[in-house]
């Protein structure tokens, strides 16, 4: 019998399992994914937004706020890139202005520190590629970008460390209360647990469904982005929004934790959680927005294309709540969830505490994480690290300097991946310009060894995703 179950592991429920991995408790987590992060936490613009946007006196605003105040130590005490960079929200006519003076009013009730309203020379003299049109911007100094796929992992991986359970390929289909504890029915088994949290994502409506008739309709709403290379990584230096509007946050453009420059997202109701297609119509949408933010950016740098599927429901707050005595949702995490998913994670363990879970602290509990970054090194670390594994010296993905050492670990991490895109999350390879064409082959032959798998079995993302029918040259001895 567990303690608590958590149904997915997005960035929400790698967040609780971290949280509740502090305390004398059997954590089990269910993924119905071959990874974590697979969902929404790996495709959104990886901005840790300041909190001004949410209206005052709802869950979301208290939680993105506290949220934004908790993540840079906890990137810190867990390896994950984080820079905190400031962002502008850009108006451009009258309208706008009001519109910035409400967000700058509800950022004051929200308790967002340094906000200032900038004139358009001000912003321009903060961020010369904006256009000329901008005539006023709210500038909020707290505003960060991070990994966001970077985060779920350690989280998940700093709870596993310190005893809770993870169950890939687990999908949930049965959720039923018996008194004092609940019975989870998956694709792998049936479990058992006293306490359960349902952290599904834009499926949460789904799992909440299995025990009763939810509060809220889903309504998934996709966003595409485009992924500009590093020679455009310093075409601004801030966050760069435009005025929200009903559909979201806007078009944003942004340097990312890794060097890039992020061009997105828009917004377009989508019938089903996974329908991550990006279409040309959705990516013309982008570019003339962004174009509008800044004239010069060069959309032919793009290096990949991406969407992600957002949370929204028919409620306008978030939704973290018990429906019986032994459940627990964590339903319409749209954005800024992000951002709030350290404060959620705390929100929801004092729920579990009210509902009655015992939270007496874990003896030797650490929740620190250290990975090495050969690129972040100075030369002397590089070589002391070369010295100690000479796979460090080793450049396996030359875009991005991703040392066969940095992969050999990831492979030996407490979540170990089994695709080529788990190493990409984990350690980096394949980020860069070439997207994997150069190091993919390498990284698949790495993982078959390692794992002492036929590389026909290595996948490049989730279930099916097969690359080769027969073993590479090299990969003779796995055949
Ligand atoms: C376009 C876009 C841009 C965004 N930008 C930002 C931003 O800049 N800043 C910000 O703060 N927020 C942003 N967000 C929101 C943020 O990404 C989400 O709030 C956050 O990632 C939600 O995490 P999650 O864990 O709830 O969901 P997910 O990451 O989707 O995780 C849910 C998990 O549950 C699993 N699951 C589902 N059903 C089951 C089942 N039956 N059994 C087992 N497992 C199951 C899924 O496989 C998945 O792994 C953005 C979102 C989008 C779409």
């Amino acid at each position: 019998m567990y303690d608590v179950a958590i149904i997915g592991c997005g960035v929400i429920g790698a967040s609780l399992a971290y949280t509740l991995s502090r305390y004398d408790l059997r954590v089990l987590v269910l993924e119905r994914e071959n990874d974590v992060a697979m969902g929404t936490t790996k495709a959104n613009s990886a901005i840790v937004h300041a909190g001004y946007d949410p209206e005052p006196g709802t869950l979301m605003a208290k939680l993105n706020v506290q949220g934004s105040a908790m993540m840079e130590q906890l990137c810190a005490d867990l390896s994950v890139e984080y820079k905190r960079i400031g962002s502008l929200v850009l108006g451009f006519s009258e309208e706008d202005r009001k519109t910035l003076g409400r967000i700058y009013e509800n950022g004051v009730q929200n308790g967002v520190p340094g906000l200032e309203m900038l004139t358009g020379e001000q912003a321009r003299g903060m961020e010369p590629a904006l256009s000329a049109d901008v005539i006023a911007a709210l500038y909020a100094p707290s505003a960060a970008v991070i990994d966001p796929w970077g985060l779920c992992i350690a989280e998940a991986e700093v709870a596993v460390r310190n005893g809770a359970e993870l169950r890939l390929r687990s999908e949930v289909t049965g959720l039923a209360e018996h008194g004092d504890f609940c019975t989870i029915s998956t694709t792998t088994g049936t479990y058992e647990a006293r306490y359960v949290v349902n952290c599904a994502g834009v499926d949460a409506e789904t799992v909440y469904r299995m025990t009763e008739e939810p509060k809220f309709k889903t309504l998934p709403s996709r966003g595409a982005y485009y992924l500009l290379d590093k020679s455009s990584g310093d075409l601004v230096s801030h966050v760069v929004f435009q005025c929200p509007s009903a559909a979201g946050k806007g078009v944003l453009v942004a340097p990312t934790v890794h060097g890039n420059l992020i061009v997105g997202p828009n917004a377009e109701e989508v019938r089903s959680s996974t329908d991550r297609a990006v279409t040309a119509a959705a990516l013309d949408a982008v570019a003339t927005a962004a174009k509008k933010s800044v004239p010069g950016v060069d959309l032919r740098q793009s290096i990949r294309n991406f969407a992600g599927v957002r949370a929204n429901t028919t409620l306008s707050d978030f939704y973290i709540s018990p429906t019986s005595p032994r459940v627990l949702h964590a339903a319409g995490i749209k954005s800024p969830g992000l951002s709030a998913a350290p404060a959620i994670a705390e929100y929801a363990a004092e729920q579990l505490a009210a509902m009655g879970l015992a939270l007496r602290p874990r003896e030797g509990f650490d929740g620190t994480r250290r990975v090495h970054r050969f690129r972040r090194c100075t030369a002397e670390e590089k070589a002391a690290l070369v010295r100690e594994n000479p796979l460090y010296g080793r450049v396996i993905c030359r875009c991005e300097t991703i040392t066969e050492g940095e992969i050999v670990d990831a492979i030996h991490s407490p979540i170990p991946p089994c695709s080529i895109d788990g190493i990409k999350r984990r350690a980096g390879a394949g980020m860069g310009r070439c997207q994997g064409g150069f190091c993919g082959p390498r990284v698949l032959e790495i993982l078959a060894r390692e794992l002492g798998v036929p590389q026909k079995k290595i996948l490049q993302d989730q279930d099916g995703t097969f690359l080769i029918t027969g073993e590479t040259k090299t990969g003779g001895a796995h055949a």
